[in-house]
């Protein structure tokens, strides 16, 4: 970030001089739990942090809010959204393709507010058309529209035809692959998103194939390292996670598992693999396929975290999971046996390291952004709580939250209706009745 946008950004939380007196603070470091404590914000930074009765003496005069029955923590992350407008969206025109960039935009607008007033300080786009996110990440650093902090990864980098190829950059070779990341990197991405397997609502994709070769990963992978961005792979389909561990990605997307005849089949094996080599991987897998009615965003987080891989709270949000969904999603890492202070370092200060913000957000502690919730209630004890917000604060200043529509949950499929995600159940039908045709 260059001095200009820091300056900005400073000016635009200039109102936020104040100390906060909180009941409990969750530092969003592991175990660490303040009472009757005291938070002071100077700008967009916080500056100490400490119990209320050994606040510095210079502090004492300055504006104070006090929220003795609340907690304070570090602002909720999503670590994969997809930032413009949601696919088969369009405006209600004739020629709605002359305005797609446009609507893109706005709809990556309306997105944002919606995360942030569902608490959602800091956002990773791992995949947005037109370089949607990384304008988007500019106009809020400058404060031209309020919403949380982005990371950007501009197009998803596919095959030919390969997954998401209607928004993402089509590459077929590692020169291909070489001059994608470079031109990701003139248009001024954080991250490089590569779509390691096919991935559902892409016609003609199959999911539990890998697009790319290692040697292909590993020359993508190097390129982005040198000029300084992180990796992220989309991968559904085992083999396709296999090569981009092996190629040294940095973060997994869905990570699902899905194995070649369309069923879900966890590998321990490869689970160890992804921990030992530290390997970030969000949670936005349904559990099993072929999908059973009525299942959501539940995870496969469960599996990754009895084997020790760092899991994060990426939902993708704004694909097919709208923002409101986020609380739900971790809701339901709870019910899947997930301990709720695991939970809310996945969803903070874990999410930040994920997304390349580990000493900037995700953690209450002098020299940070001060980026935080005032939630009624402790979160650790009811991670409802988390519904019950007082202040969304992100870079020192307050956000004041669009209403949100509830959210309890994907409709169940109705008696004897496919689901829409039907091609792995499909397909692993027509293997049975293809095993029994064999004479
Ligand atoms: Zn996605």
């Amino acid at each position: 970030m260059t001095d200009t946008e820091t300056a900005a950004i400073h000016e635009n939380a200039s109102n936020s001089q104040r100390v906060l007196i909180a009941g409990t603070v969750l530092t969003g470091r592991p175990d660490e739990v303040l009472h009757d404590a005291a938070l002071v914000i100077d700008g967009s930074r916080i500056v100490w942090i400490g119990t209320r009765e050994q606040l510095p003496e210079e502090f004492e005069s300055w504006p104070t809010e006090r929220f003795e029955q609340s907690t304070i923590l570090p602002g909720l992350i999503e670590t994969h959204a997809h930032l413009g407008a949601r696919p088969g969206l369009h405006p209600d025109v004739p020629a709605p393709e002359w305005h797609e960039q446009g609507w893109n935009a706005l709809h990556s607008v309306f997105w944002a507010r919606r995360l942030a007033s569902v608490g959602v300080t800091s956002v990773q786009s791992l995949g947005s058309a037109f370089y949607t996110d990384v304008v988007l990440r500019e106009a809020i650093n400058r404060g031209l529209v309020e919403g949380p902090r982005i990371v950007a990864a501009g197009p998803m980098i596919t095959t030919t035809a390969g997954h998401d190829w209607r928004t993402g950059s089509e590459v077929d070779s590692i020169d291909d692959i070489r001059h994608a990341v470079r031109e990701h990197h003139k248009a001024g991405v954080d991250v490089i998103k590569v779509g390691a397997t096919g991935g559902f609502f892409t016609p003609g994709s199959a999911q539990w194939k890998a697009q790319f070769t290692v040697e292909e990963l590993s020359a993508l992978v190097e390129d982005a390292h040198r000029l300084g961005h992180r990796v992220a792979a989309h991968a559904h389909g085992t083999e396709g996670i296999r090569r981009a561990v092996e190629a040294g990605v940095d973060y997994i997307a869905h990570g699902t598992f899905i194995s070649d005849n369309g069923t879900t089949k966890f590998i321990p094996e490869l689970a160890d693999e992804i921990a030992r080599k530290g390997i970030y991987v969000d949670v936005a897998a349904p559990p099993s396929y072929p999908p059973v009615p009525g299942e959501t965003i539940a995870p496969r987080a469960h599996d990754l975290y009895e084997h020790g891989v760092k899991f994060v709270t990426g939902h993708d949000i704004g694909a097919v999971i709208p923002p409101e969904a986020y609380l739900f999603g971790l809701y339901q890492l709870e019910q899947a046996g997930i301990p709720r202070k695991e939970i809310l370092i996945a969803a903070t200060s874990r999410a930040a390291a994920a997304i390349g913000l580990a000493g900037v957000t995700g953690v209450l502690a002098p020299q940070y952004d001060a980026d935080l919730l005032v939630v009624d209630g402790n979160p650790l004890e009811d991670i409802h709580s988390l519904e019950h917000k007082r202040r969304i604060i992100i870079r020192g200043k307050d956000f004041t939250p669009d209403p949100v529509p509830e959210y309890r949950g994907r409709k169940p499929a109705p008696q004897g209706h496919k689901p829409t995600n039907n091609v792995l159940e499909e397909r692993f039908q027509r293997l049975e009745r293809a095993r029994l045709q064999n004479w």
